[in-house]
This record gives C-alpha cells, structure tokens and sequence, in this order.
C-alpha cells in the first residue's frame, strides 16, 4: 500500500460517528439501520470502485462504532435512551453480555462517573426465582442508587 493509503487508513481508524457518517455520505455510501432497541443493525452501502483497504477501514470503524452510528440516525440504544446522549463505546458488549436482560434506559446522573443515563436489566439473586429489576450506569456499571 502506498505511504498516502496508510495514513487515510489510519486517519479513518480514529474517526467519530459523526465524522464517519460524513465520511461514508460523503463519498456517495449509505448507512442504513435496520431493526430496533438492543436488535438494531446497520446496513453500509460503499460506491462501487472504493479503494478496497479505505473500504475495509471504513468497515471496521463503522463495526466499533455501531451504536454511536445507530444513535446519529435516530435508533435509540435501549427503550427510553436520550436522544442527545451517545451510547458508550462497550455498548455492544453490555448487548452481547446482558441480551434479552436489559429492558429500558432513563436520564439519570451516575454518582460515581456523571454519565447522564442509566439502564434497567434483570439480575438474578441467589435463592430468587424471579429476576430483579435493577438500574445501573452503563458507562461504568456502577448500581443506582435504591436498586
Ligand atoms: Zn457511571
């Protein structure tokens, strides 16, 4: 690869969500969402002809930054979350974790890191068989307080 493709590589690599977006618009792609709450997805469209390393680059920011992209677009990350606040980056990773026990998320300030959103998930209590209903801040995990 030429020393100019790897610095546009590079560059792309440490794009935002927003700047991606432009990125992609910009160049004639697409990003469409598809499906909602912790099912959502987005769909890339490239031009056709893209140089293959920029398009692989764009693919794999556009992969880390699913949620931000998601968010930008108007899909919400969990039910009730804000639309002015971006999901944080390990967002994916709460979804793969928690799945199906994550219900709804709220405006909230968490005391330990001010992350202005916390989420309600079903945990499960040692010698309960239903599953509590509990907020925490999925910035840092830490619990609300009450829950
Ligand atoms: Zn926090």
């Amino acid at each position: 690869m030429t020393r100019s493709g790897n610095s546009i590589v590079e560059t792309i690599a440490r794009l935002g969500a927003a700047e991606l977006l432009e990125v992609i618009q910009g160049a004639g792609g697409r990003v469409s969402p598809v499906g909602r709450g912790t099912a959502a997805r987005i769909v890339i469209t490239l031009p056709r002809g893209a140089f293959a390393p920029v398009a692989q680059a764009i693919m794999e920011r556009a992969v880390e930054l699913k949620w931000q992209l998601l968010q930008l677009l108007g899909r919400e990350p969990l039910a009730g979350w804000p639309a002015d606040v971006m999901p944080p980056l390990w967002w994916d990773e709460m979804v793969t974790g928690f799945g199906s026990a994550l219900i709804e998320a709220r405006r909230s300030v968490c005391g330990n890191c001010r992350y202005p959103v916390a989420v309600c998930w079903l945990r499960r209590v040692p010698g309960q068989r239903r599953r509590v209903r509990t907020w925490s801040c999925p910035r840092c995990g830490r619990r609300c307080e009450g829950s």
